[in-house]
């Protein structure tokens, strides 16, 4: 049975160019396992050294990927190894390890350090890229929809059409999925592209670093020259760091004037950075913004429907409809029941269907506190102003009726991560821009109409403390 390792690296290596992987991945080897940590051999310092800057992380990621934990490594130099099998295919058959290898002693030169020059060609496949985080495994939906496509095209004509390309929405939406996207997609399609990928806090910590090792120019090369793609996460971070931001306004400039593609991911739009300095604001709006909202009732179940094929769990669409229905914000938390859902079901021996999902998902949310519904928000201001839910759903433009609807439409809105269309869909099958337009109604009443705006908040202060 092949080990952990192995299975790792056999996952990875038609990821990376065969010259990359029969260089610096495949002479790596597993020599014992305890509990998290691996201990592994090398055969060289160099190849040691050199596969823990650029590739240890990704083999990591991998990991995790595949076992839901994360692993930690002990890389020993061990002179004489022997070199493993070459022919993957001869390993996928499942023959005896010892037919498969001949020990040929290792010949020590081709793992020695290659002269500079000719490493400096080699392809530098990007460092840090999750193995998951791939457009084919993105699901677009609309509340995404925008960002995902915008992604794809910035990553079939890198600095064209949108440059910079900035994204930005709420937590566990797949900003950092779509960045990572980005990078895998510009990889593959030119191996020899140096893609930068980090986030904002890197950045910074990368730059003091730099300054206090009296290492600036390294630095400047690094990200001013030496960078085809530029694939920055959570650009927020810096925000008031002022050295900061001004060394990555001249990255920005470096690249931006010779064409090389820029993709930025936030928690908010550019404006609404405090601290944000206005000349970075105004050119990370250059290009196109682009933001992802919370996916809506169709998308969060084909997400579950997605995550539970990849993982092999057989799931019947009225449990992906339940799980999808009681997991109402983002994605991270789709995830993690779906986790839930089937370690229980392993545990007990029960198979999954609906019943099963409520009483997992309903016991796992007990003493946190629950995210407020769309169906509390309902009740409350049809309670409220004394009127019916179904009117709420209903039609009737009365004003009566029509105002409490919208207010309910609003609070929705910001009280919950629910989408336009979801919020729409909730109150009868309305379309998105009566939802948009009661909103902004709402909103701009309150600014003349103390009443209304008591109104409003007094049911906020209801619902928040509900
Ligand atoms: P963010 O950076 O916006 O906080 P992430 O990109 O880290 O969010 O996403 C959180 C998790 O949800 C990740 O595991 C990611 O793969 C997954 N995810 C988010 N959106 C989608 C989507 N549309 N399709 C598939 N998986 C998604
Ligand atoms: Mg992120």
């Amino acid at each position: 049975m092949p080990d952990i390792w192995s299975e790792a690296l056999h996952e990875l290596e038609p990821r990376l160019d065969k010259q990359t992987f029969d260089m610096w991945l495949r002479p790596i080897r597993l020599s014992g396992v305890e509990g998290d940590l691996l201990e592994l051999h090398a055969p060289n310092r160099f190849l040691k050294e050199w596969f823990e800057t650029h590739y240890l992380d990704l083999a990591l990621d991998e990991l995790e990927a595949r076992h839901e934990r994360r692993f930690a490594v002990k890389i020993e130099v061990v002179e004489d190894l022997e070199l493993p099998a070459r022919d993957a295919d001869e390993r996928a058959n499942g023959r005896a390890a010892a037919a498969q290898v001949e020990p040929t002693p290792a010949p020590r030169r081709e793992y020695a350090p290659a002269p500079a020059p000719a490493l400096r060609r080699q392809p530098q496949p990007p460092v840090g890229l999750h193995p998951r985080y791939r457009f084919g495994t993105f699901i677009k939906g609309a509340c995404n929809e925008l960002a995902a496509s915008a992604a794809m095209a910035a990553a079939d004509e890198p600095g064209t059409r949108f440059n910079p390309l900035f994204i930005y929405g709420g937590v566990g939406l797949g900003k950092t999925h779509l960045l990572h996207g980005v990078g895998h997609e510009l990889h593959r399609k030119d191996p020899s592209m140096r893609i930068v990928l980090l986030s904002a806090e890197q950045f910074m910590n990368e730059f003091v670093t730099a300054v206090r090792n009296n290492e600036f120019d390294e630095f400047r090369t690094r990200y001013r020259r030496d960078c085809d793609c530029l694939l920055i996460d959570d650009v927020q971070f810096i925000a008031g760091r002022d050295r900061t931001m001004d060394e990555f306004f001249h990255v920005f400039n470096a690249l931006y004037e010779s064409g090389k593609q820029i993709v930025v991911t936030a928690d908010r739009v550019p404006a609404d950075m405090a601290g944000m300095e206005e000349r970075l604001t105004s050119r990370l709006n250059w290009g196109l913004v682009a933001d992802v909202q919370a996916p809506d009732l169709e998308t969060r179940i084909a997400i579950v429907q997605a995550k539970a094929e990849r993982d092999g769990i057989p799931l019947r669409s009225d449990v992906a409809l339940a799980i999808a229905e009681l997991v109402p914000s983002n994605v991270r938390e789709l995830e993690g029941a779906l986790l839930r859902i089937t370690a229980f079901a392993e545990l007990r021996g029960a198979a999954i269907d609906a019943e099963f999902v409520r009483a997992v998902l309903g016991k796992g949310v007990a003493g946190e506190r629950s995210p407020l519904t769309i169906d509390t928000i309902q009740k409350a201001v049809a309670g409220f102003y004394s009127v019916r839910i179904s009117d709420l759903k209903g039609k009737r433009r009365h004003r009566g009726i029509s105002r409490p609807r919208m207010i309910a439409m609003y609070l929705c809105r910001q009280l919950t991560k629910a989408s336009f269309p979801e919020i729409g869909m909730r109150f009868g099958g309305k379309d998105h821009s009566t939802v948009i337009n009661a909103c902004k109604r709402i909103e701009a009443l309150q600014a003349d109409d103390d009443d209304l705006r008591s109104a409003v908040e007094s049911l906020r202060d209801q619902l928040n403390a509900a």
